[in-house]
């Protein structure tokens, strides 16, 4: 059983393998990092699924546990009435809900989030979104900009087969380049 220092929310496969590598790199070898799928945002269906299988198995690769929150929605995310970058926050404020929620309920103290991983991602939103979140449930979020290891992420994941998708998530995110 991995101890429970640390709920890292999972976006996707890719996006955690250099995160977990740099997390244990700054807390220790032996620092226990769950792992949480909890995206209700990734569309369609499909999609939600293979990120899923390929969090799975990049946990495996890594060799942490991974639990999942299956919550899936779509309408509110197509449909959403107003910019980019106000259905951004609510997608950050409602993914780092459910992991501070999960991580308050399940004993872990802390949690991060593979998301910051990106460049692409709004570092600032995410952070806001995480302490708020964090907050709401008396636990503790752990903002890093793992940035820096975006590639090598990216050439692991491709190394180890991994499904490296295209686009963020939502159906109107597939139009943004
Ligand atoms: S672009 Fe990405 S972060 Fe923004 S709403 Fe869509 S899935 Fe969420």
């Amino acid at each position: 059983m991995c101890e429970k220092d640390m709920l890292l929310h999972i976006c996707c496969g890719p996006c955690s393998m250099f995160v977990i590598d740099d997390l244990r790199e700054y807390f220790g070898r032996d620092y226990g990092i769950w792992g949480l799928y909890a995206n209700p945002n990734i569309h369609p269906y499909e999609e939600f699924l293979r990120r899923l299988e390929n969090a799975d198995k990049a946990c495996a690769i890594k060799g942490i546990p991974l639990s999942v929150i299956t919550d899936f929605e779509q309408e509110r995310w197509e449909f959403f009435e107003g910019e980019q970058k106000d259905r951004c926050k609510m997608c950050y404020r409602i993914r780092m809900d459910m992991a501070a929620r999960f991580a308050a309920e399940n004993g872990f103290r802390k949690f991060s989030t593979t998301l910051l991983v990106s460049p692409y991602q709004n570092h600032e939103e995410i952070k806001l979104a995480g302490e708020e979140a964090a907050k709401r449930y008396g636990v503790e979020f752990f903002y890093r900009d793992y940035s820096v290891g975006f590639r090598e992420g990216q050439r692991q994941a491709r190394e180890a087969g991994l499904y490296r998708q295209k686009y963020c998530g939502c159906l109107p995110s597939k139009e943004y380049k």
